[in-house]
C-alpha cells in the first residue's frame, strides 16, 4: 500500500530552490506530484520513503499535519488585485508564524480573502476572514466534507491588528475547549462565540 505526504511552505510560497529540491526528492523516491488545497502532495511513495522524505525536506518546508492548523490560504489581496479591500499578506504571515502547524483536535483550515468575492473560499473554512471597506469580517465553523455548511460571522470591521488578536483568542479557545476529534463548528455550537464581549 503506497502513501503520500503533503508539503507546506512558509507563506504558501515555494522558492525555485525549494521546488527543485522537492522535485529531486520526488524523483529519488519514485513519487508523483499533485497540487492540493493544503499544499504540494508527493504520492506513490512507501511509508518508509515518506519517513526519509520528512528527514530530507528543504529548509522552510514542513509536512502538513492532519489534526492541526493545516491549511492556510490567502488570496493576493489589496495592492495586488483591483478588487481588494484589505491586505491579506500581513495577516497570513502572522498566522503562519504564530499558529501554522499547531496541534488541534481536528483539522483547522484558515482562509483569508481581500474582498467578498472570496477567492480563498473562506466561508467553508474553519476560520475565515474577508475584506470589506470597513475591515475584515471573521467567520467560524465553515466546513466541506459530508455535511458542508457555511461559517457563522463572529466579528466585523476588524483591522489587521484586531484580526491578529482575534485569531490568537480563537485558536487558544479551540485548543483548550475541543473534545477529541471535535471540529470548530461543533465547539462553536456547544459554547457560542468566543469573541462575544471581547474588546479587541
Ligand atoms: S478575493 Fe477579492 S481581493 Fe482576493 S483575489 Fe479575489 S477578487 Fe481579488
Amino acid at each position: 500500500m503506497k502513501t503520500s505526504i503533503i508539503l507546506h511552505a512558509r507563506h504558501n510560497e515555494f522558492s525555485p530552490k525549494q521546488m527543485m529540491e522537492i522535485v529531486a526528492l520526488g524523483e529519488k523516491y519514485g513519487g508523483y506530484f499533485r497540487h492540493v488545497v493544503t499544499g504540494i502532495q508527493i504520492y506513490n511513495i512507501t511509508k518508509e520513503d515518506k519517513e526519509c522524505i520528512i528527514h530530507e525536506l528543504p529548509e522552510g518546508i514542513v509536512q502538513v499535519k492532519h489534526r492541526g492548523v493545516n491549511n492556510l490560504l490567502a488570496c493576493v489581496g489589496k495592492g495586488n488585485c483591483k478588487n481588494g479591500l484589505m491586505e491579506t499578506r500581513k495577516l497570513e504571515a502572522y498566522i503562519d508564524a504564530h499558529h501554522y502547524g499547531k496541534g488541534t483536535a481536528h483539522k483547522c483550515k484558515i482562509g483569508i480573502s481581500g474582498c467578498g468575492r472570496n477567492c480563498a473560499d473562506v466561508m467553508v473554512k474553519d476560520i475565515g476572514f474577508y475584506g470589506t471597506v470597513n475591515g475584515f469580517v471573521m467567520s467560524l465553523g465553515g466546513t466541506t466534507g459530508h455535511r458542508p455548511q457555511a461559517g457563522q460571522i463572529i466579528a466585523r470591521n476588524l483591522s489587521v491588528e484586531q484580526a491578529k488578536k482575534a485569531i490568537d483568542i480563537v485558536i487558544d479557545w479551540y485548543i483548550s475547549n475541543a473534545e477529541p476529534k471535535e471540529r470548530i463548528a461543533k465547539v462553536l455550537a456547544r459554547l457560542g462565540n468566543p469573541l462575544e464581549n471581547v474588546d479587541l
